[in-house]
């Protein structure tokens, strides 16, 4: 069912400081949502929400969320996106990752549960796995290697799911599953080993942008003011899902790293490094359900990301002397 809209006094968001909990909290407080940002720092930086931390509305609490969590007081909404994200922060964090997506979703959905709130979890395109289907649609139930380095971030956000699906089943929890695809935009790490960042690193610094593989494996990438408008979206109906949020516009590597050569003007062109393992050759979403029961849609054109993502990449460097 869809169609109820709602409106939050108060929301927390778990994994607050990282690079779209960040903007997502941005979202609500200027929405006029009171915000309670839970993060342990693991992979989010103090910077991301620097500029919010005298706002009006606003509080931060240290706290890792795989500890059950303290009594936050009364609140509409529980947002959960934490948990280490990019295939550089899994690898390093491996038994984090599967604890956050396990037992941070039980207590995510604990304090939803005990204020009545709505619970919206941060799922992703990775529990498709390597997809023989294309585009994705929620109903496609993926292909997975349990076991495989990848799979404590998959196998993490397919309990997640069990669980967030588990609670609505059995105790009648207000629960909201976003499959969220690749995001990009400004706060993203340099370092964190996803395409966009490493590109524009490399291309700001004029050395080749390294693509995997052949590089005619394809990315679909959605930039961060449209994943979070999908997130409140999500929020604001009764919708359970799964609902992929993403950009069904489909890039090969190759194509992303030209264009972001492009725009920087740099002149080092691509180099070719060995494919890692799992890596999915294909990633586009079916967004009709989006669409349908949110009217929600992406909207900003991947070249107009690009050139706000690299505005503040440059200006992070400028800074940085
Ligand atoms: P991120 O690493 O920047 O943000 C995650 C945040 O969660 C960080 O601030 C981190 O410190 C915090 N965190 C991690 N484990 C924690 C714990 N145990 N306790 C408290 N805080 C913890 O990653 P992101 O790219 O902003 O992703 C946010 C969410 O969206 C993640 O759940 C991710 O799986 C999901 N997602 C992201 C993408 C993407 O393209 N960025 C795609 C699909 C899904």
């Amino acid at each position: 069912m869809s169609g109820a809209t709602r409106d939050f006094d108060r929301a927390v968001v778990l994994g607050g400081a990282g690079f779209i909990g960040s903007h997502l909290c941005d979202a609500l407080l200027d929405a006029g949502t009171a915000v309670v940002c839970v993060d342990n720092f693991c992979t989010g930086r103090w910077e991301n929400i620097a500029h919010l931390t005298e706002a009006a509305g606003f509080e931060l609490v240290d706290h890792d969320v795989t500890d059950p969590l303290p009594d936050l007081g009364p609140l509409d909404v529980v947002f959960h996106l934490a948990s280490p994200a990019s295939p550089a922060a899994y690898y390093r964090l491996p038994i984090q990752t599967l604890r956050a997506g396990s037992l941070g979703t039980e207590h995510g959905l604990q304090l939803a549960e005990r204020y009545g709130a709505r619970f919206v979890l941060a799922s992703t395109s990775e529990v498709y796995g390597d997809p023989a289907v294309h585009p994705q649609t929620e109903d496609y139930v993926g292909h997975v290697n349990p076991i495989g380095p990848r799979s404590v971030y998959d196998e993490g956000k397919r309990f997640a799911e069990a669980m967030a699906f588990a609670y609505a089943r059995k105790r009648g929890t207000s629960v909201g599953v976003a499959r969220i695809f690749n995001t990009y935009g400004p706060r993203m790490q340099p370092d964190d080993g996803r395409m966009i960042p490493a590109f524009i690193t490399q291309a700001l610094a004029d050395q080749p942008c390294t693509v995997t593989g052949s590089g005619r494996q394809t990315r679909s990438i959605c930039f961060v003011s449209d994943t979070v408008a999908g997130l409140l979206s999500v929020a604001r109906s009764s919708e359970s899902g799964p609902i992929n949020l993403g950009n069904p516009v489909e890039l090969t590597v190759t194509q992303v790293a030209g264009l972001v050569a492009e725009i920087i003007g740099s002149e080092a062109g691509i180099s070719h490094i060995p494919a890692v393992v799992d890596d999915p050759q294909r990633r586009c979403p079916d967004i009709s359900r989006a669409v349908q029961r949110l009217d929600w849609r992406p909207l900003v054109q991947f070249e107009e990301g690009l050139k706000q993502t690299i505005t503040w990449f440059a200006d992070q460097t400028d800074s940085r002397g």
